[in-house]
């Protein structure tokens, strides 16, 4: 591997390419989608891509529920050294939303097309790209002789079903994930493309129930034991696995998630960009805005 910009146009754009050309949507846009294979097609795409450009130690499966959509599953150890550091979980989808409407003159859903430096096509960016990113990224570090932790990559296809399908992948496989350290969601958006976008939570909902799910004393909260049972076993886990668990009781009395509040995220969202585009917003650095809070707080 060269660099991962000459490694990404060598060998990822073209098969992002081939991606998009698979109407793999998801199952609830095509009832029909075990017959008509097209789910099938873009693991199988992924997988044999995988395959082609391993990574040290990789153990890849395609692993299948009945009746259930498949999961891409791939396993790689941690490099000498960092054995102790945890495993690092990365996730990703290839079932895709439906065709929709608009597309412009020459492009369309399942028409893969690169202009301007960018490729058009339903799926290559809402998720193909997770997969073929993770390995990329593991393949980088390996090449420069720079350690990583245990890592699995997960890559569903039922995301954009509300991925239905994906808690009994959590429990089939949880013995094999571990505890994550660290997850880490390849699905998500950026408002420009001049910086790098991260998701710290949900819409102002954290998403530390994920990390829950892996949780090896699980069966505690699905036992639908009494009170008194749950407590006492609960208070037999270690410190930070009672204080991950009093995160996610503490979320749980959110109740649902509010729609208008999402949408009113969305539009402050859109409008803090508009700020940043008109150059009337004053963009601070991070260390100068944990100058400003700390200061704020010691006042107060
Ligand atoms: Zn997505």
């Amino acid at each position: 591997m060269k660099s991962i910009p000459q490694f990404w146009d060598d060998t990822i754009v073209p098969t992002l390419v081939d991606y998009i050309r698979i109407p793999a949507k998801s199952p609830h846009f095509d009832k029909d989608w075990a017959k008509n294979g097209h789910i099938e097609a873009a693991v199988t795409l992924a997988a044999d891509w995988c395959r082609k450009h391993p990574v040290e130690g990789m153990q890849l499966e395609i692993v299948r529920l009945p009746k259930r959509t498949p999961v891409l599953f791939i396993e790689v150890p941690a490099t000498k050294g960092a054995e102790k550091c945890g495993t690092v979980l990365l996730y990703g989808h290839l079932d895709k939303q439906p065709e929709m409407t608009g597309w412009a003159e020459g492009t369309g859903p399942w028409i893969p097309v690169i202009k301007d430096g960018k490729l058009y096509g339903r799926g290559g960016a809402d998720d193909g790209y997770a997969v073929f990113a993770s390995i990329a990224a593991l393949k980088v570090l390996q090449q420069e002789k720079k350690p990583h932790a245990r890592t699995v990559i997960l890559i569903e296809c039922c995301e954009e079903s509300g991925s239905v399908d994906l808690p009994a992948y959590l429990e089939a496989l949880a013995p094999r994930v571990g505890a994550p350290a660290l997850v880490v969601g390849l699905d998500s958006g950026c408002g420009n493309y001049e910086q790098l976008w991260g998701t710290r939570s949900l819409r102002g909902r954290a998403g530390v129930e994920s990390l829950t799910r892996f949780s090896p004393h699980h069966e505690v909260c699905m036992a639908g034991s009494t009170l008194e049972k749950v407590r006492s076993e609960a208070l037999r886990l270690t410190q930070a696995e009672r204080a991950e668990l009093a995160h996610s009781l503490v979320g749980s009395l959110d109740g649902p998630a509010d729609t208008d509040a999402e949408s009113a995220w969305d539009e402050e969202i859109l409008r803090r960009l508009g700020e940043i585009d008109a150059g009337t917003a004053e963009l601070i650095d991070r260390e100068e805005l944990r100058r400003r809070m700390k200061a704020r707080m010691s006042r107060a």
